[in-house]
């Protein structure tokens, strides 16, 4: 459920038209709702209330869009952050969120990162390797502080969703291996500097399936259990994100958030642990929409070409992994057609849709592309001397630019000549 609705013939986001947004902007610019994200995170939280011990650590994964606005709003909402660089830490402490409620997770957190978040006082470091956590050991004994951790687990299942988001396999980069996990504790438990609380698990992301979070889950209880018989002291659990949106409304809806609640529930019945999730997508994919004007239509030999001036550096997803975002018109004609629906940069693979039956848009006219509140933005690169794509906070009947449009001068300005090449 989102915000983004036709109200007199014009798409609206909230009370606000797009069309208003373009023409102060231009095209393209993300726009986002926040009652879309209120609402969002207002459903998961309630829908894991009740799970584990006290209540559950809800830390928004910042990579999905790290926006400083999108995280000060989910910040009021009581989020915490998932944050997997030195950027994202920073990001989610100017935002607001409290340190405690900050994660760190990633494979390749450098001495340096570790430095900062133990400054910072984050609430745990999810480890994905021994050499990790001999790092982190030395990098906490030196400032004489105990970072709390948990190992993330690779529980070798298939999540089933694409490849390249896919975590939880024994070939993926991710996670220590299940069958060396007890080993590994039992290294943790001899180093300086490192206090562990829990075990966390991430399978891969936009699962349209529960069972293999069922697997996992059930892997993670069974891990629990053995660890606290070799003498460790378990209190938290980390249950990742994951859990995906609609992309395409022609294919079956994706299990909801209260359907992933129960399991969650039914899984971790007996843990006695607190839990903590990490959503992204979830929280912010329907909450966003890429808002694009119609450059011109070209004829093609068998669907014309509608060329938009948006990109694949500004949306990567459908480039990256064949995604699906639906196309809507923001003043929709009567007529429909059947078009490919392409970027102006120089490379086949932008493209946004082909073949797609849609409705008819001619030069001019503005669309969105739907769903592009997660992994839009925060993927965008500067390709073809593109711009960073802005951002447009909405709320009710306002609205703000919450990043801007860089102007091209402060591209070329960051490049530097050497000195046999100057004058
Ligand atoms: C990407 C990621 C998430 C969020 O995944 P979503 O599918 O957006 O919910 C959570 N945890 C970790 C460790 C991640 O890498």
């Amino acid at each position: 459920m989102d915000h983004f609705n036709i109200t007199d013939g014009a798409m609206h986001a909230e009370q606000v038209p797009l069309s208003a947004i373009a023409e102060a902007v231009g095209t393209p610019v993300y726009v986002y709702s926040t009652a879309t994200i209120e609402r969002h995170a207002r459903v998961f939280r309630e829908a894991v209330t009740g799970c584990g011990n006290g209540a559950p650590l809800v830390a928004f994964a910042v990579k999905a869009n790290p926006n400083g606005a999108v995280l000060a709003t989910l910040a009021r909402c009581g989020f915490g952050a998932d944050v997997v660089s030195e950027g994202e830490l920073l990001r989610a402490l100017h935002a607001g969120m409290e340190p405690g409620k900050i994660v760190f997770s990633g494979v390749g957190k450098t001495a340096a990162e570790m430095a900062r978040a133990l400054d910072a006082g984050i609430g745990q470091f999810n480890l994905e390797s021994e050499p990790e956590a001999e790092m982190l050991s030395a990098v906490a004994a030196a400032k004489g502080v105990t970072a709390p951790v948990a190992y993330r687990i690779n529980p070798d299942v298939d999540a089933g969703t694409h490849a390249k988001i896919s975590t939880g396999k024994s070939e993926n980069k991710f996670g220590i291996p299940y069958d060396t996990a007890i080993a590994a504790y039992a290294r943790v438990r001899a180093l300086p500097g490192l206090s562990v609380r829990g075990v966390a698990v991430h399978i891969g992301s936009q699962l349209t399936d529960l069972a293999p979070l069922a697997a996992a889950f059930d892997r993670v209880g069974q891990l629990i259990a053995a660890l606290r018989a070799d003498g460790h002291t378990i209190v938290t659990a980390d249950l990742g994100g994951g859990l995906g949106v609609p992309y395409d409304p022609a294919l079956p809806a994706p299990p909801t958030p209260d359907a992933y609640g129960a399991m969650v529930r039914q899984a971790t019945a007996g843990w006695d642990v607190r839990l903590m999730f990490e959503p992204g997508r979830l929280i912010v994919a329907n909450a966003g929409v890429l808002l694009t004007q119609v450059i011109r239509v070209k004829p093609g030999a068998t669907n014309p070409f509608v060329i938009v001036d948006a990109a694949m550096n500004d949306l990567l997803r459908p480039s990256l992994y064949d995604a699906w975002h639906d196309i809507r018109a923001v003043s929709p004609r009567d007529a429909r057609m059947t078009a490919n629906v392409v970027g102006p940069v120089c490379e086949s693979g932008d493209t946004f849709a082909m073949g797609r039956e849609m409705g008819a848009v001619e030069a001019g006219d503005l669309i969105v592309f739907a769903t592009a509140g997660a992994y839009g933005a925060t993927m965008a690169s500067t390709y073809n001397s593109r711009p960073l794509t802005p951002e447009v906070l909405v709320s009710g009947d306002r609205w703000a630019v919450v990043r801007e449009r860089p102007p091209i001068e402060a591209l070329i300005a960051q490049d530097r000549l050497p000195d046999w090449l100057e004058g």
